[in-house]
């Protein structure tokens, strides 16, 4: 029989907003899982800043945005506080250039451990190299169909992280596939631009 694992906020990409949200949702006491389509979580991350990660901006003024009532609503008062309160949470400790925040140990790759070192602490499940193949409306949320890698992915050893990634993702393409029955009371979609 195929029986569904069952969470209370299922995750759709595995990116920085996906991390932060599925974070915040097992801080709220829910069980949560990412399904991300790629070898790992948080990649985009590891190019940003120029590898640096510009994480945050000592002022945020919500005048600046195209629609400052909608960015205020979602931003709340005090943007600034609260994103390096949740830095600060992860553990990341910050500085400051030219108004710019970036971790103090200026490597991207600091921010994506810190967020996956406490999703692993809370209990979040991340689902790597998985497609959603369908959605649809459940008694109790909404009822997903993955297809996911069978086994776990091997590929060489590479000095270097982008031999690496390379080799990864070819062992993805490569890799046996199994379908997943997932259930959840909500769907987040965080899958980019
Ligand atoms: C070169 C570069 C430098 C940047 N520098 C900065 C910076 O210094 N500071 C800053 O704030 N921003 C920076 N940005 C912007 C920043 O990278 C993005 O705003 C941020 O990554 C968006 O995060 P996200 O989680 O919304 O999307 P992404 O990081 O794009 O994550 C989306 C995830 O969803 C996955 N996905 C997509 N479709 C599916 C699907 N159907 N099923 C499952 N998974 C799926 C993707 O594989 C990806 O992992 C930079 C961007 C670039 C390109």
């Amino acid at each position: 029989m195929n029986t569904s694992a069952f969470y209370d906020v299922l995750v759709i990409g595995g990116g920085a907003s996906s991390l932060a949200a599925a974070i915040t949702a097992a801080r709220a006491g829910k069980s949560v899982c990412i399904v991300e389509r790629d070898v790992a979580c948080g990649l985009k991350l590891l190019a940003t800043g120029n590898g640096r990660c510009n994480l945050s901006n000592e002022s945020i003024d919500p005048q600046r945005y195209n629609h400052p009532a909608f960015v205020e609503s979602v931003m709340g008062p005090q943007p600034e506080q609260e994103l390096m309160g949740f830095f600060s949470s992860l553990g990341i400790m910050t500085t400051s250039e030219e108004g710019r925040l970036y971790p103090r140990s200026l490597r991207a790759e600091s921010v994506r451990d810190a967020l996956l070192n406490v999703c692993d602490r809370l209990g979040i499940t991340l689902i790597c190299g998985a497609n959603v193949a369908s959605a649809h409306k459940a008694s109790e949320g909404w009822a997903l169909q993955i297809d996911r890698p069978a086994r776990a992915l091997k590929a060489k050893k590479h000095d270097d992280r982008k031999s690496e990634l390379r080799s990864l993702r070819k062992a993805l393409a490569d890799v046996p596939r199994k379908n997943e029955a997932l259930e959840a009371h909500a769907v987040i979609i965080a899958t980019g631009g």
